[in-house]
Order: structure tokens, then C-alpha cells, then sequence
């Protein structure tokens, strides 16, 4: 039915390749691309090994947009799944524009020497997109992702308005190291460490990295301790979702996670910005990623779960109404199936399952999207068949 290339060969890539190959009667032809061939080979290997199915591989350099639009144009592929990194959305955008090939990723356009997380780049494209009567999914991960198809559902089914949104994500999983990021480093880091924000009565407030801190318990996890972050989809649902007061967005970081980061903050470790070391240029940023374990290599030895949902209070029919809509995941499940551990897997299966709305037409139209553009329906559906099943609680 289509032909996918999925660009980038990191953990997130592994789960949604082999989850396409999973879904062969939609994806028909898929293609595997990345910087480092050996890595698409790698996972080709296992998905021939384990399904049966065969995987194309080839090498490309994602940051170069001609390179992109020959090999794709050569391809001729019906969509293209980015899974490399926020850096590259930009080129890989330019690069589907061109060639008039649908586009879906899960995160947004990083500059390589600010964090700015924010979406202004990538809907400047909507007009061209429009333009070619083409499709760009933005942000099909979990959050990004499935946390905005929740709010979507949400909206749909369960509220007149909804007031108030808290983002939960947790990760209670246990790697056995004093410290590792279970996806790519240089991008959690930046995240965790920037200045955390939050939107209320129409003005964002900005806040202390970590200073906001509350105890939640996580439905199959427990107590957890959860700080404020600013997390890009804030951005996108301030503006869909109808009468909203207030969106937060909270993760779970253990005393460990936290000391290190702190500490390796204080020494410069978490710097962007390039320095000369030994007549060569380095960015400490990037140097601390290649000394950390390789996020893909946690997979045999993650133990324990994943609670990420959204908590919505708003009214229904002139009544309050609190409801907690989530997915727990379990890391060892997750690797006894597809190799790779839970955060790569609630990322990887939603960026499959945007592509097969994608592929199979259930979503479409022309311009730039974030995903609760979409009817949240049939992705919901999705989620319960493809791995990531959901539970909706009424809180009182
Ligand atoms: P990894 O670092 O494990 O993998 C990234 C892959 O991209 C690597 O294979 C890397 O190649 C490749 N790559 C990097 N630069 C280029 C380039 N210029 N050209 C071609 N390929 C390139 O990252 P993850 O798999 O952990 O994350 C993938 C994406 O998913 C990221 O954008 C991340 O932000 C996003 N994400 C989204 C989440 C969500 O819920 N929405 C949650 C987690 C991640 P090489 O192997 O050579 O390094």
C-alpha cells in the first residue's frame, strides 16, 4: 500500500521500523536511512530475523537538503518518517516540500546553539505546504504526541470545556547506572536544564529550572516526585483546546538523575556553545553525550514502568468534572518485543501509528499539523492494537 523512509537509525527508529514492519499490509516498502549505515543494518538484521520482513538500508546525511531531495526523489517514497534529531526537521521539511512527499516527525526543530523548543520555524512552512496541497504531521511521539491526541480525546468526549491540563510523564524505570538519559542525551539535557514554563490566563510564566515541585501517584508506579519543565507541545495546545485556563507539564527525575545533572551544570558539562580544547573545537554538550551509555543500549537492562497521561478538570453539561487519561508501558515488555526499552517505545510506536494515518488517508489535508489537529479516534484505537492501551479515571 506505501512506501515509507524512515530517516535516523537511533532507539526511537528501531521501535517504529520494526512496528512498520509489524503493519506490512500498510507499509508495503520500507525504507531505512540514516548517517551511520551500519545501525540500519543492524536493525534490518533483527526485523529479517524476528518477522520476516526485509528492510532497505542506505546511507544520508540529513542536515543536507539536496542530498535529501535527489535520494528521495530517486526513492520516490509515498511518506517520510524523521526519527533523527530536532536538527534536522528543517532540511528533511524543505526536502518533502520539494519533492511534495508527506512529512511526519516527533519533535521540534532544535537550533543547534540555543534551545528554544518552540514551533515557529516549522509553521512557517503551512503556507507552502498549503501551497502544494501537501502534509506535515508535527510531533507523533508520545509527548509530543500521544499526550496531545489524549487532549484531543479529551475535548472530544468528555468535556463542554476544559480548564485546566497537568501533563504527567514518569519514568520509573531503573538501568543500573548512576546516570544515563533514555533518549538521545544532548536533547534531554537541554530540555531538563532549561528554565521551566507554564501557560495561565493567557500569559507564560517562567519558573527556576526545577523550581516547582508536587508529589503524584502514578496509577501501577506510586508516589513519585514530579518537577515543572516546559515541554514544546504547551505551545500548540494553548492554542486548540477550548477554554483553557492553565497547561503544565510535570516529569519524574530520582535524587540521582538530579545531583548529577546539577553537578555536571556547575562544571560547564551542559554548555552548547562551542570551546577550544587542545587546538580542537568541542561542544561540552556533545562531548558529554559520546562519554554517556548509548540511550539504545538500555533496552536488556531496564527494569520497571512508564506512567505518561494528562490530568483534565473543566465541565461537562454545567458540571465540574477531573478526569486522568494515561498508558503505563512496562521497559522489559517493551524489550522482549521490538529490542529497545519503554521510552523508545512509546515514541517509536506513535510515530508509526501518525504514519499509517497518514498512509492510509484516515487523516488528511493540506498544510502544516500538530496532531490534535486530527479526529483523535482512530489513533486511539490505534494505541489500544498497537501496543500502548490507555485507561481514562474519573478523579474526583
Ligand atoms: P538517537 O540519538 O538514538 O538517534 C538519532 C538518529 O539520528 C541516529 O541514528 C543518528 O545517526 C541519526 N542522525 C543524526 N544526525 C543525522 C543526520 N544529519 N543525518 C542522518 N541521520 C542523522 O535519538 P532517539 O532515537 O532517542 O530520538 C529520535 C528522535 O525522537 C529525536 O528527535 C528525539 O528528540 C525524539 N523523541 C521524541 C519523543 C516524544 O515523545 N515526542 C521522546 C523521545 C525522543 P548516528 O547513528 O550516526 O548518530
Amino acid at each position: 500500500m506505501a512506501s515509507i523512509l524512515i530517516i535516523g537509525a537511533g532507539g526511537v527508529s528501531r521501535v517504529a521500523t520494526t512496528k512498520c514492519a509489524m503493519n506490512s499490509s500498510v507499509f508495503t516498502k520500507i525504507t531505512l536511512a540514516s548517517r551511520t549505515i551500519s545501525k540500519c543494518d543492524a536493525i534490518a538484521k533483527d526485523i529479517k530475523d524476528k518477522f520476516n520482513v526485509e528492510i532497505d538500508t542506505a546511507t544520508i546525511d540529513a542536515d543536507k537538503t539536496d542530498e535529501l531531495v535527489t535520494f528521495i526523489e530517486n526513492l520516490k517514497p509515498d511518506l517520510v518518517l524523521n526519527l533523527a534529531l530536532p536538527y534536522q526537521d528543517l532540511t528533511i521539511m524543505e526536502a518533502c516540500l520539494q519533492t511534495n512527499v508527506p512529512y511526519i516527525d516527533t519533535a521540534n526543530y532544535e537550533h543547534p546553539d540555543t534551545a528554544k523548543f518552540e514551533y515557529k520555524e516549522q509553521w512557517a512552512f503551512q503556507d507552502r505546504y498549503k501551497d502544494a496541497k501537501n502534509i506535515a504531521l508535527l510531533g507523533s511521539g508520545f509527548d509530543p504526541g500521544v499526550t496531545n491526541v489524549f487532549c484531543a480525546y479529551a475535548q472530544k468526549h468528555y468535556f463542554d470545556e476544559i480548564h485546566y491540563i497537568d501533563i504527567l510523564d514518569c519514568n520509573a524505570g531503573d538501568h543500573g547506572y548512576p546516570f544515563a538519559t533514555n533518549f538521545n542525551p544532548e536533547i534531554n539535557l537541554r530540555e531538563v536544564s532549561s528554565r521551566g514554563r507554564y501557560w495561565e490566563e493567557g500569559k507564560w510564566i517562567e519558573t527556576d529550572p526545577m523550581e516547582i515541585k508536587m508529589l503524584w501517584n502514578y496509577p501501577e508506579v506510586g508516589d513519585k516526585d514530579s518537577y515543572l519543565l516546559y515541554h514544546e507541545e504547551l505551545e500548540s495546545l494553548v492554542q486548540n483546546i477550548k477554554g483553557l485556563k492553565r497547561i503544565r507539564f510535570f516529569m519524574t527525575f530520582g535524587e540521582s538523575y538530579l545531583t548529577h545533572m546539577k553537578c555536571l551544570e556547575n562544571v560547564g558539562m551542559l554548555g552548547i556553545e562551542e570551546i577550544e580544547f587542545n587546538g580542537a573545537k568541542i561542544v561540552p554538550m556533545q562531548f558529554l553525550a559520546k562519554l554517556l551509555p548509548d540511550p539504545s543500549s538500555l533496552g536488556p537492562r531496564t527494569t520497571g514502568k512508564t506512567n505518561i497521561g494528562c490530568v483534565f478538570e473543566g465541565i461537562k453539561d454545567g458540571k465540574k468534572r477531573k478526569i486522568y487519561i494515561y498508558n503505563v508501558c512496562d521497559h522489559q515488555e517493551c524489550f522482549k518485543e521490538v529490542g529497545a526499552q519503554a521510552v523508545s517505545y512509546t515514541t517509536g510506536v506513535p510515530a508509526m501509528i501518525g504514519a499509517k494515518m497518514i498512509a492510509t488517508k484516515e487523516w488528511s489535508g493540506e498544510g502544516v499539523f500538530n496532531i490534535e489537529n486530527f479526529d483523535p479516534d482512530p489513533f486511539m484505537d490505534e494505541l489500544n492494537k498497537q501496543g500502548l492501551p490507555w485507561t481514562v479515571k474519573e478523579l474526583d
